[in-house]
């Protein structure tokens, strides 16, 4: 029977069932259209990284011998639209029976389901075989519970693939290492050179300025960074393992001037469209704490935690709340996002820093996007509709189920508590004691009000004071109101004119 294959962007996984054998009457279709492209505004380098990985992948399809049918962007029969595109092919190929994978962005999911009530031939929905959980997973674990704790989560899949156990108890006697995890930045620690494959992309952004998509964001198309094809992946992979991960926990939550990738992974791209499986990604790791000394305990389990925990936890999030997840706004935030999140020109160093590298990279790493720019969106009442475009254009590994959940849920607390216990908000003292930023910043980090104080100071007090009413009785907080009180009437009202000041001035900050 003529079949019809479809592959989307970020289903790239090269160990896919479907390809273990030929078959002459299957034809994959793989499609570059500007439905993906316009959703949101992106970064130029996540289309180009996306473009580039498909034609990779669309490569090796044919060099193991399976038929492709690969539009480009500008090509004349592509109708830019996946239900057009895919009817136009059924017709002219003679398709006896359509296939898709499913697919983890709720609106393609809408999209494929709507499609195949309509048509008139077969079809068949398979499973991506790329995480070790089902969709519904974190859903039927916490099915009657008001909460949805990480931590649980965590631990149930730490047992049912037995990873870093021992006799169904956790190797070394603790589930988590976060204490010994999580340093501050050190002055003069080398982080070893990234020794990055470089790729020539030239051709791919010539032809998207050339298709008119709206991009932003810099691009070195001679020297591009991201893994576009399974080798460069597998070789990002060990090169992580080899130099990075030894320090990984370690420097987890740090944040050093000019220093944008430290000891992280950089993974997400080729773990996101799938060229990576997580379970690779963790075993590779495994096997080199079990057989180097250089590797702790607490670094390899804060690695496998981000992976089988926060990265599985946050699909099952996504999958139980959507679509009402898209619209929550718990504290009814509703200030336009400031200018200078689209050019990094503020005064605010951390902001600075956090924004350039991220126009610069198509990446920022996690306690920049958590306690940096998503600290000061929420301290600042951002609308988090503007915060969702503005985290999904950006980031080369932003996908939806990835960047709402981490975006709403852990960064803005606009889910009321889904995700997280208590919204993530700090003062600048956490920013100053994570790392070196406070002190090349033209803003005071102790002050707290008057000419220079640091914003997020007045701002974090404001936050707390407008919100009593939905925090006051959330236990974990109740210590900052206490703190708040005894303050007195006189030093408040001069924290909250201050935080006025500057919302009034945000674009200028
Ligand atoms: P590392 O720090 O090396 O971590 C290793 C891997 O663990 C990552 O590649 C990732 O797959 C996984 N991981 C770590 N933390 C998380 C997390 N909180 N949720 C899910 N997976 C995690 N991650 C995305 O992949 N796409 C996004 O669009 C995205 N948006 C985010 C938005 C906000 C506001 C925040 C706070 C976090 C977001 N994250 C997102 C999570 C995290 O910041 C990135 O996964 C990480 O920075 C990617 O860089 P890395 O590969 O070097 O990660
Ligand atoms: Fe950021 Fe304030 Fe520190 Fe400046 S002083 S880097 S604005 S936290």
């Amino acid at each position: 029977m003529k079949t019809l294959r479809l592959i989307l962007g970020d289903q790239l996984n090269y160990q896919h069932s479907w390809f273990d054998q030929k078959n002459n009457d299957i034809v994959y279709f793989i499609a570059e259209m500007r439905q993906e492209t316009d959703y949101v505004k992106h970064h130029i380098q996540k289309v180009v990284g996306f473009f580039a990985a498909m034609r990779s992948f669309t490569e090796w399809l044919k060099k193991e011998g399976h038929e492709v049918i690969y539009y480009k962007i500008n090509d004349g029969e592509n109708t830019q639209k996946l239900p057009e595109n895919i009817l136009q092919l059924i017709d002219s190929e003679k398709i006896e029976k359509f296939e898709y994978q499913l697919p983890d962005e709720y609106r393609l999911d809408v999209q494929l389901k709507e499609f195949c009530e309509k048509l008139e031939i077969q079809y068949e929905v398979y499973d991506t075989e790329h995480f070790l959980s089902d969709r519904l997973e974190v859903e039927e674990t916490f099915r009657g519970k008001k909460q949805y704790l990480m931590e649980t989560f965590y631990r149930k899949m730490r047992k049912k693939y037995e990873l870093l156990m021992d006799n169904g108890q956790p190797e070394g006697g603790d589930w988590n290492y976060d204490e010994e995890n999580r340093k501050p930045w050190k002055e003069g620690t080398s982080i070893p050179d990234r020794n990055f494959e470089f790729n020539d992309v030239s051709e791919i952004l010539s032809e998207v300025e050339k298709s008119g998509a709206q991009t932003f964001g810099e691009i070195d198309p001679e020297r591009f960074i991201w893994p576009v094809e399974r080798s460069q992946a597998e070789k990002a992979l060990k090169r992580f393992v080899n130099d990075f991960l030894p320090n990984f926990g370690k420097f987890q939550d740090a944040l050093a001037q000019d220093k944008d990738f430290l000891f992280h992974s950089l993974l997400s791209f080729a773990l996101n469209s799938k060229i990576l499986s997580p379970k690779e990604v963790i075993e590779k790791a495994i096997d080199a704490y079990r057989t180097r000394d250089d590797i702790s305990l607490a670094a390899i389990e804060g690695f496998v935690r981000q992976i089988i925990g926060w990265r599985e936890f946050m699909r099952g999030i996504y999958w139980a709340k959507m679509p009402d997840y898209e619209h929550k706004n718990f504290f009814d935030h509703d200030r336009e996002l400031p200018e200078w999140y689209w050019t990094g020109e503020t005064k605010m160093n951390c902001l600075k820093q956090s924004i350039k590298g991220s126009l610069k990279n198509a990446y920022a790493h996690h306690i920049q996007r958590l306690m940096v720019t998503g600290n000061f969106a929420l301290l600042a009442g951002i609308d988090p509709d503007d915060l969702d475009k503005w985290y999904l254009g950006i980031y080369i590994d932003a996908i939806q189920w990835v960047e709402i959940t981490n975006t709403r849920g852990m960064s803005q607390f606009a889910d009321g508590g889904i995700v997280g216990t208590k919204p993530y908000v700090s003062s600048s003292n956490y920013i100053n004691k994570m790392g070196n930023y406070c002190k090349n910043c033209s803003y005071s980090q102790s002050k707290k009000t008057g000419e220079n104080a640091c914003p997020f100071n007045s701002l974090y007090w404001n936050f707390y004071d407008r919100h009593w009413d939905k925090l006051e009785k959330n236990p974990r907080i109740a210590m900052m109101y206490r703190t708040w009180d005894r303050m007195g009437n006189e030093k408040q009202e001069e924290y909250l004119s201050q935080a006025q000041h500057y919302l009034k001035n945000i674009n200028n900050l």
